[in-house]
């Protein structure tokens, strides 16, 4: 087989994190980040990777707010610039806002496509899993009850903020067909099945809901 490629790496280009807040009622400075990322490779369009986890994370911002739910701390939605070829968008955000860490309750981030969600990888004290049962029996109904303990950081992207002792959680999906599309040209949109990203949304609000309005935050 004789293969020719042809990629060249051009010069930087200055991008952005995109970022909005649901601002806490009772404690505005406690943040819950909910996230996924911006940018994609450029053979498909990124539906899957990370099209998908960008939407979850408005469509939990939105969840609420159709449900008239204010969360008592601050739900901040965070699309990252730049998981794929190194993590500059997150490693700027860690800059700017490292020393606000020890406020933050919980990073969660959606990076292994659409389809349906099965929990969430969790790297955080074992109380904090055992604080999240009530969490793993609302998302019965949807088969979503996985709290795997990691490691490592269940998302690039929040990697800086759980280096800083903060829990994080990385949405755990049905990754059967994942590695069939990703990083490729068939990764578009026809490949997500709208009801499973609707769980997705869903699991990620419950989650997202549950931290923001916790009594306590979780124990690190
Ligand atoms: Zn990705």
């Amino acid at each position: 087989m004789h293969l020719t490629l042809t990629p060249q790496k051009l010069p930087d280009e200055t991008g952005y994190n995109v970022i909005a807040d649901l601002k806490g009622s009772e404690h505005p400075e406690q943040i819950v980040i909910v996230s996924g990322h911006l940018d994609s490779w450029d053979l498909g369009t990124g539906a899957i990777d990370d099209g998908a986890g960008v939407v979850i994370a408005m469509q939990t911002a939105e969840v609420l707010q159709r449900l008239h739910l204010r969360p008592a701390r601050t739900l901040r939605v965070i699309a990252w610039m730049d998981e794929e070829t190194g993590g500059a968008g997150s490693r700027a955000y860690a800059a700017e806002f490292a020393n606000d860490f020890p406020h933050y309750i919980a990073a969660i981030e959606s990076d292994a496509g659409a389809a349906h969600p099965l929990g969430f990888d969790v790297k955080a004290a074992p109380a904090a899993i055992d604080a999240l049962r009530p969490v793993q029996s609302v998302l019965q109904s949807i088969g979503a009850t996985v709290l795997q303990p990691t490691a490592y950081s269940p998302g690039a992207d929040i990697t800086p903020i759980s280096d800083a002792v903060v829990p994080a959680f990385g949405l755990l999906q049905d990754s059967r067909k994942y590695f069939d599309y990703h990083h490729s040209a068939a990764d578009t949109l026809d490949k997500v099945v709208p009801t499973e990203l609707r769980e997705n949304a869903a699991a990620m609000a419950v989650l997202a809901y549950a931290l923001t309005n916790m009594k306590d935050p979780l124990p690190r």
